[in-house]
């Protein structure tokens, strides 16, 4: 069964380490709200795909903050997304990005009322003075607030995402981040290093990456996490018993999905398809002709298709299986990889080496 992942390309501010499809420009030249535009257009994109109406398995309501939306907005964006999963609460999972600072009782039930079973909450540091220096608008108070409002509304499925390798964190302030996040006991929590990527005001800035720092971050909380029972399942996700987003997995097995919005990227009939990333382009593509502009397409086949199965599968530690065509078309690269103690073979399985998962790269470049 496919994913469906749904981009909501608005934000309050934007943060300085942000490459995303999204701006904070809610109002276009003209004084017209662009969040009701997009809501047309995403209407438009929905029903040129009603032919996958009711086949979704799990939806991921990304962005952006999707949670910038105002109640009003909301009902009206379930209504659009409902017409391609059917009624509220059918699926197997359903998540839905929130930012704190704007999310609030009456959208927690919304959201809940909507069939929402999962929220994944941006934190990134429990350090105001850090949260500033990104450029975050919600400090960790309003993080500890959202978090209540959460499980007050019956949210049992929370994700926090956490940052490493901040200008001017320490490893002090990054276990106290981790202390204080797991004390709420989340069921999950994503961890990532930052990056400064070209176009982002951190890049125009100077800011630099500390790899090194992140490296010793991300193995402390890989291990702070683990003690706590949160299991790393991917490279930066870590969950208890049950609670592996669903939707994520998809991705890493190769499987299907549709992608509705700005820079939303699809994978159906062996056909991947990214939209464009440009919110205007989106808009009158959509008006014009019912689909949005593709930012870019191609079907994989052959090694390519292997290639990618093997990449995606070894961001797992459960790892990827050795299928016979995987062997005939990688061995010198598997064998290569096994002889520098990168990965290890189980069987028919291989995977990362757990004290390896933060040189991925290294392993993926041989398969490029
Ligand atoms: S809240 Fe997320 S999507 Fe929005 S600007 Fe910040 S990092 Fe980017």
């Amino acid at each position: 069964m496919p994913g469906l992942y749904v981009h909501i390309p608005f934000c309050r501010q934007k943060c300085g380490y942000c490459d995303f499809a999204s701006t904070a420009e809610l109002a276009a030249p003209d004084g017209s709200c662009r969040v009701a535009a997009y809501l047309g257009a995403l209407e438009g994109e929905a029903r040129a795909y009603a032919r996958l109406a009711g086949s979704f398995d799990t939806l991921y309501v990304g962005g952006g903050t999707p949670s910038l939306l105002s109640a009003a907005q909301l009902e009206k964006f379930f209504s659009i997304i409902n017409s391609l999963t059917g009624p509220a609460g059918k699926l197997a999972e359903a998540t839905f990005e929130a930012n704190p600072e704007s999310l609030d009782e009456e959208k927690a039930g919304l959201f809940r009322r909507a069939g929402i079973n999962r929220v994944s909450l941006g934190l990134q540091a429990a350090q105001d003075r850090l949260l500033r220096g990104l450029g975050r608008v919600a400090m960790s108070g309003d993080f500890a607030r959202a978090y209540k409002v959460l499980r007050a509304a019956g949210f049992e499925n929370i994700n926090a995402d956490l940052m490493c390798g901040l200008p001017g964190q320490s490893l002090v302030d990054f276990t106290e981040s981790l202390d204080w996040l797991l004390a709420m006991r989340p069921e999950h929590v994503s961890l990532y290093a930052l990056e400064v990527h070209e176009g982002t005001l951190f890049y125009k800035q100077g800011v630099k990456e500390a790899p090194e720092a992140a490296a010793e971050m991300y193995e402390a909380a890989a291990a702070a996490l683990e003690a706590a029972g949160l299991l790393r399942y991917e490279i930066s996700n870590f969950a208890r018993e049950g609670r592996r987003c669903r939707h994520n997995l998809n991705y890493w097995e190769q499987g299907s999905y549709l992608g509705l919005g700005p820079a939303a990227a699809s994978y159906l009939d062996g056909e991947r398809r990214t939209n464009t990333g440009d919110l205007e382009t989106y808009l009158t593509s959509v008006a014009a002709q019912g689909v949005p502009a593709a930012g870019s397409r191609e079907t994989l086949t052959g090694r390519a298709r292997l290639a990618e199965k093997i990449m995606l599968g070894l961001r797992k530690t459960d790892g990827v299986e050795l299928e016979s065509d995987i062997i005939t078309e990688f061995s010198g690269e598997i064998d290569r990889l096994l002889a520098q103690g990168l990965i290890e073979k189980n069987g028919r399985t291989i995977k990362i080496k757990s004290s390896r998962l933060y040189l991925s790269n290294a392993v993926f470049r041989e398969f490029v």
